[in-house]
């Protein structure tokens, strides 16, 4: 295809207009000016349009969008104890594809065409998202209650060998859609010997390691009482940096934590909305930058945000950011979208995503600026990050291929996605 005439985010985040971008084989073949030969090409009239990378979100666990509104008002830990907890014991795997399937309607709709999610039945949820034409890090969240619980015996490892074995498997057809991460779900979740063999797991498999960190300050003081230092150093300690790490939260990190992450070249996913929903805090992004920390933007799970919207997170990020360091020029549109867009996808270890370039994966979407919110068009940018609504995307593109387009969601039926959803709610409420 070829869309002509667009204004596009170039791979060096400077937006340029009139340009004709063609896409070959699921990758961007040519950006250019003038008009190429279209050789029989279907063409995409770009008048009016922005193109810029799609997002990569880079926490969530996307079955959860069946207990959205579930255990409202509560702090983190009774939220998980009283009600989710038990809730995900009667959670069979066909319930978390048709919440994984609901999230992806979501996901696509507002600009989403990969995320790294936490959660279980991996190959089962995750069949729903590459049906959708969506890519995803999957990985199997660590829980272990008791000293002696080896990882290597725990259902954690298991699901994720199983859809390791997957991948391996469908090694074609996925073309790297679906990727296994190793993962622990927190410090507070789990006991040492396990830990230091999960992480021993992600080192000797070069994974990526998804983890919750510092989430509270409840968990972050308790784990300085336990162990005598802060989530960040305790892993340290057990090797958790010896594979690159995907930390979600960072609410309450010390100095140390992130000299610790910096040097590591750990990843930091902020997670606005749901920090500041379960009443947890505001993580000092601002910090973060100014030491050279990588971050990128999650959505969380829809039963602690409660939608999967990035760009509300976008938003979020940018105005929680300012307000609470009393700059306006703390941290600039153009960084906010190349952290939800180039370095999610890095954290994803999605090399060739992430920019409009040639010979990267043509992964984007198209936002209509023929709006009054969007008018005038003077600084596209601030537009995207402080005026611009999901519905604003009128097409999402994920390696080459058209998912969504005004309006539609083209691989999945949505009406028997949400009928399936609120009936599989149904059946667990039924069960509990
Ligand atoms: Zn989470």
């Amino acid at each position: 295809m070829i869309i002509k005439d667009i204004k596009i985010l170039d791979e060096q985040f400077q937006v340029k207009d009139h340009m004709n971008v063609v896409v070959e084989g699921g990758r961007f073949l040519s950006i250019t000016k003038g008009m190429p030969d279209p050789e029989g090409r279907e063409i995409i009239d770009g008048r009016g349009k922005f193109m810029m990378p799609a997002f990569y979100n880079t926490h969530c666990h996307v079955p959860m969008t069946l207990l959205r509104g579930y255990g409202e008002g509560l702090p983190l830990q009774r939220w998980l104890n009283e009600r989710i907890f038990p809730f995900e014991a009667k959670f069979s795997p066909e319930y978390k594809y048709w919440g994984a399937k609901l999230g992806a309607l979501e996901l696509i709709k507002s600009g989403c065409v990969s995320i790294s999610d936490m959660y279980f039945d991996l190959v089962d949820y995750g069949r729903a998202l590459f049906e959708a034409g969506m890519k995803a890090n999957l990985c199997n969240g660590l829980v272990t209650f008791d000293d002696d619980a080896s990882y290597y015996t725990d259902n954690a490892y298991k699901d994720t060998l199983r859809l390791m074995q997957w991948i391996k498997d469908n090694e074609k057809e996925n073309d790297g859609r679906l990727a296994a991460d190793a993962s622990v779900h927190s410090e507070y979740a789990n006991k040492e010997k396990a830990l230091r063999e999960a992480f021993e797991f992600a080192a000797e498999n070069k994974m990526i390691t998804q983890v919750h960190v510092s989430e509270t300050k409840l968990e972050h003081e308790e784990c300085k009482q336990r162990h005598g230092m802060t989530p960040v150093a305790y892993f340290q300690k057990l090797g958790a940096f010896q594979s690159q790490v995907l930390a979600a939260h960072c609410v309450w990190l010390e100095a140390e934590d992130i000299d610790i992450m910096t040097e590591h070249g750990a990843v930091v996913s902020h997670n606005p909305s749901s920090n500041l929903k379960l009443g947890s805090g505001i993580a000092p992004i601002k910090e973060f930058y100014d030491k050279g920390m990588k971050i990128t933007i999650g959505t969380d799970g829809a039963s602690s945000n409660n939608n999967l919207n990035v760009m509300e997170e976008l938003h979020l990020a940018a105005l929680l950011c300012r307000g609470s360091t009393l700059d306006a020029n703390a941290i600039s549109a153009a960084d906010l979208i190349k952290a939800a867009t180039r370095d999610g996808a890095l954290a994803q270890g999605r090399t060739d995503c992430g920019l409009i370039k040639e010979g990267f994966r043509a992964d984007f979407i198209l936002f209509d600026l023929d709006r009054e919110h969007l008018t005038p068009d003077y600084d596209t940018l601030a537009n995207i990050v402080f005026a611009a609504q999901s519905s604003d995307i009128v097409m999402t593109v994920c390696d080459g291929e058209i998912i969504y387009k005004d309006g539609e969601v083209l691989f999945v039926d949505e009406e028997e996605t949400r009928a399936k959803a609120s009936e599989s709610f149904k059946k667990v409420l039924e069960s509990l």
